[in-house]
């Protein structure tokens, strides 16, 4: 298994990892412009200074998801549809990258597709050489919300030590580069980095995705990694407090899929986004244009509701989409047909939910800080 050197005081080991993002990029036989000393955001192509992002999509899936192993069947092939992949995913963020005002370019995604589940690095390379908008992946195993937990996570959950060892396998996807999915579990890495760790939760926390969390708390600490996480209809309170109880900073923790029934009983859920933002995290909606319990004028009013506590700094947006879907499992054949094609919009967070937003009264200011200023200094470690 692969190790890291978590004890390590997170200060002393940050221009280590510097130099090991570097050599990423190096590795990767990428131009990448040098960049200036300092935390960084590790994007697929290598680290680039955070003001070079512009408005950033905090979880999207551009461009595959794909749910087989999750049922122990093999996935569907991406080869025979790559080329058609990867030129939709591009048209559609170059969709995204054309609405996008001054001082707001060129744009980036956090492509949040956990190990196993679709999340093909070189792919994720590929989008990135041939979109302006940038391409930040991610480390960490998902939940077992609507499909089993993937049986790599659970394997190495039941050792003798588990959670250290899942927790070693984000510290080297981090600090080294991916693994690629391609045969055994664990036995072939890249060098392509992520920049932020993905975890997971049903409605309830069940004992395998706990010690995913435990295991992403003890990544983050080490590396100063930022955590983005999936939510049921509920549970990000769980997962927040786990993660300060843990010794994680708060200002890394982004608890995702607000924005309905967060609290498990209101459609709109104020009080509880102000009880996760008072213990310092930061709140995320990200299924915005997912039909109208996700939408615009709803999400306007909480996060209106966030600006007025003063809350302005600890707000994200996103779409959680993806073009290329295979979650059919009972019917999967393990072909290319598995693959469905989703309707992938990139732009309502920048044109519809802004607009609502303003409409709400929230200023241009406040906007471009959660749009643009917040995502920068979350993903920069
Ligand atoms: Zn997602």
């Amino acid at each position: 298994m692969p190790t890291g050197s978590p004890s390590t005081p997170t200060a002393a080991i940050s221009r280590r990892h510097f130099l090991q993002a570097t050599a990423i990029a190096a590795g990767t036989g990428l131009a990448v412009a040098r960049p200036k000393a300092g935390p960084k955001v590790r994007t697929v192509l290598g680290p680039v200074d955070a003001d070079t992002l512009g408005v950033t999509l905090m979880h999207e899936h551009a461009p595959v998801i794909d749910w087989a192993e999750l049922f122990e069947l093999p996935p569907a092939p991406i080869a025979p549809v790559r080329k058609q992949m990867l030129d939709t995913s591009i048209r559609l963020l170059e969709r995204f990258h054309k609405t996008l005002g001054k001082g707001q370019g060129p744009g980036a995604i956090v492509e949040c597709t956990p190990i196993r589940v679709g999340r093909y690095p070189r792919l994720l390379v590929d989008l990135a050489r041939r979109t302006k908008v940038h391409v930040i992946a991610c480390t960490g195993f998902w939940c077992e919300a609507m499909a089993p937990q993937h049986p790599w996570a659970i394997a190495l959950g039941q050792k003798k030590n588990g959670v250290r060892k899942i927790a070693d396998l984000y510290i080297r996807e981090i600090t080294r580069g991916m693994e690629d999915p391609h045969g055994e579990w664990g036995k072939k890495f890249t060098k392509i980095p992520v920049g932020i760790i993905k975890c997971a939760t049903s409605t309830y926390l069940r004992p395998s995705e706990r010690r995913c969390h435990e295991a992403a708390a003890i990544a983050s600490r080490a590396t100063g990694c930022p955590i983005t996480t999936h939510t049921t209809d509920g549970g990000g309170l769980e997962e927040a407090q786990l993660f300060l109880k843990r010794g994680v900073d708060p200002g890394r923790v982004i608890i995702g899929h607000q924005g309905n029934l967060d609290d498990r009983t209101e459609l709109e859920s104020h009080e509880y986004h102000r009880r996760l933002v008072g213990m310092g995290c930061n709140v995320q909606f990200d299924r915005v244009g997912h039909a109208e319990k996700y939408g615009n004028e709803k999400i306007a009013r909480q996060v209106k509701a966030l600006v007025d506590s003063g809350h302005v700094k600890q707000v994200f947006f996103s779409h959680d989409n993806g073009p290329y879907f295979n979650n059919d499992y009972a019917g999967t054949k393990g072909s290319d047909s598995d693959w469905k094609i989703t309707q992938s919009d990139y732009t309502v967070v920048t044109t519809g939910l802004v607009k609502a937003m303003k409409t709400q009264g929230i200023s241009d200011s406040n906007i471009q800080a959660m749009l643009v200023s917040n995502p920068r200094r979350v993903l920069a470690f």
